[in-house]
């Protein structure tokens, strides 16, 4: 079978990896793709924002499934344009893909399905908005409703900052995407991720990690689109996690379904694990990123069969092979170009030497070719990456694979895992 992957991050990488070492995949197809995933597919140019221009290159390249990397095409509704021409799939529809992107949709769901968040107002004027906070204690959340590129979400400590930012968002901030505002109750305790994959009526858990949001040590410093994870994340224990699957998973597959927007390809949950148990903090229609990195060094299973079974609805044929998982644990450290999450410093030479001797794997997220050598061209640049038998083994292989890089213009946080590390020294 031929695929075509779309996308150009380290999560897009790991998946070209997986899917290049799939049996049932015959020849891979990037785009736009980046100089690591040019060494596991060919990589094209066809516009993810033209669905005309990828269903026709659909057609005159024979691709048998599409992997739609990122959330945008999704929610721009690229895969129902595809599934109309008899192109399977792996991602949700434009309608399932609401559950990323309008987060006054989640939450409107979770109310109807009865399904443990925070508790919120959803508002489309400052007025409201303004309003809303008295209901509210501090700290306030505040989230656009849209797409936000991860920047959407304000955690004000006071009344007055809450305030400012409602202004700031009602003031055209993030356009359109903060037209409605989501005020939210502050939950209080450790976060973790929890995958599935889905068909819309099957479902299989497929993963947990967590990742780190802030630049800094000991999570400090502002938010950025993550710099490091791992999986599995130990504090999701068995039995929370089925929790997770019957009071969260279950019935949002179930609700999508019978409101006639069956929900496809993977949900990832973002959690908070509070007092009360598992809590909702929002819906991702796509891989995290660097969640993808961890889980796909850990799947053993044929990535290409799983989508494509996933895509056909036919889930529930997929044998116990197709879920299985590594029970070691991966680790991912991100190494970010110097100035990131602000504006990063782009063109900074990178030797990767022989930083993947060990069993590492360096998944490249924002680099290129200049003149033949690779170079820095975003914020996250490169997914350091290890496999190991304990967190803190994990953690110390890919520090020491990351130390071999030369990379003067980037940085990376030094302590990924330490939530574990530390529970696994006791
Ligand atoms: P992402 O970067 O994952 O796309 P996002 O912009 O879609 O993020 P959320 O994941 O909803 O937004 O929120 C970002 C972060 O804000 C969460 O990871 C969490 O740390 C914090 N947060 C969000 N909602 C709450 C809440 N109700 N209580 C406490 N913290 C929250």
């Amino acid at each position: 079978m031929n695929i075509l992957l779309l996308g150009s991050g380290g999560r897009e990488h790991a998946l070209a990896w997986k899917l290049a070492q799939s049996p049932s995949c015959t020849k891979l197809f990037a785009s736009p793709g980046n100089p690591g995933i040019a060494e596991e597919a060919e990589l094209v140019s066809v516009d993810a924002g033209d669905h005309g221009a990828v269903a026709s290159f659909c057609a005159s390249h024979a691709i048998g499934l599409v992997v739609i990397g990122p959330e945008a095409p999704l929610v721009n509704g690229l895969a129902d344009s595809l599934r109309s021409k008899g192109t399977p799939v792996f991602g949700p529809s434009k309608a399932a893909a609401q559950l990323e992107g309008s987060k006054g949709f989640t939450k409107d769901l979770c109310e109807r399905a009865n399904i443990p968040t925070a508790g919120y107002v959803r508002t489309s004027s400052l007025d409201q908005a303004m309003t809303a906070l008295a209901s509210f204690d501090a700290p306030y959340v505040l989230k656009a409703d849209g797409l936000a590129a991860g920047k959407g979400v304000v955690i004000a400590e006071t009344r007055a900052d809450a305030e400012a930012a409602l202004s700031d968002m009602f003031g055209g901030q993030f356009g359109e995407a903060g037209a409605e505002v989501v005020v939210e109750e502050f939950m209080t305790g450790e976060e973790a991720s929890f995958f599935a994959l889905t068909d819309g009526e099957a479902i299989i858990p497929f993963g947990t990690a967590q990742d780190h949001k802030r630049v800094g040590d000991g999570d400090t410093g502002p938010n950025t689109g993550g710099m490091g994870a791992y999986s599995p994340a130990p504090v999701l224990t068995d039995a929370l996690q089925a929790r997770v699957m019957t009071e969260i998973i279950e019935p949002t597959v179930s609700t999508m379904a019978a409101e006639g927007m069956p929900y496809s390809g993977v949900l990832y949950a973002g959690l908070m694990l509070t007092d009360e148990g598992p809590k909702l903090i929002e819906y991702n229609c796509r891989f995290g990123d660097p969640e993808c990195q961890v889980l796909m060094m850990r799947y053993q299973g044929d990535l290409a069969a799983t989508m494509l079974a996933c895509a056909k609805g036919e889930l529930a044929s997929l044998g116990d092979e197709a879920l299985s998982f590594d029970p070691r644990t991966a680790l991912t450290v991100v190494m970010a170009a110097n100035g990131y999450p602000g504006t990063p410093e782009k063109g900074g030479a990178i030797d990767l030497a022989d930083s993947q001797a060990d069993g590492a794997k360096v998944f490249h997220a924002g680099t290129a070719l200049s003149d033949g050598r690779l170079v820095a061209s975003g914020g996250r640049v490169l997914n350091v990456t290890a496999l190991r038998d304990s967190v803190t083994s994990a953690q110390s292989a890919a520090y020491s694979a990351a130390g071999k890089i030369h990379f003067p213009s980037g940085f990376c946080r030094s302590d990924i895992g330490y939530r574990e590390v530390a529970r696994e020294q006791g």
